[in-house]
């Protein structure tokens, strides 16, 4: 299946991993990729319009981890936000991270990172209520 944004399916669709000349932001987490990092990078054909899309290796690790097949753009965090980490316990995330840390050590960082903001906003939440 081909990456979909908005759920328009791109038509064309190249992939590969590039190393940074410059900073780039990546479009999943918001965290800056660093010249001479390695980053993901995707350039698709939506409506007749190319789009590109940089995306930090953590990212890219993370969602390959939890088999983001679909490869939406720019919604990783919202997805694991609404699919993974509710069905999902520190326990849970302590194995994922280590598994993730002999890949890449960053992508294990990110995880615990967001999957504690997840928690965090979550006590907000019900604080609310
Ligand atoms: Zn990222």
């Amino acid at each position: 299946m081909l990456p979909d944004h908005d759920g328009d399916e791109a038509t064309l669709y190249r992939a590969r991993k590039k190393t940074a000349n410059r900073s780039h932001v990546c479009c999943e987490c918001g965290d800056t990729i660093k010249p001479r990092d390695q980053y993901h990078h995707a350039a698709m054909l939506f409506d007749g319009s190319w789009g590109t899309y940089k995306t930090c290796l953590a990212c890219v690790d993370i969602g390959d981890h939890f088999t983001w097949t679909s490869r939406a753009i720019e919604c990783l965090w919202e997805e694991m936000d609404e699919f993974v980490f509710p069905e999902t316990d520190m326990q849970e995330i302590e194995k994922d991270c280590r598994k993730l840390r002999e890949k890449n050590p960053d992508a294990a960082h990110k995880l615990m990172s967001e999957y504690q903001r997840y928690l965090s906003e979550r006590e907000v939440d019900d604080a609310d209520e």
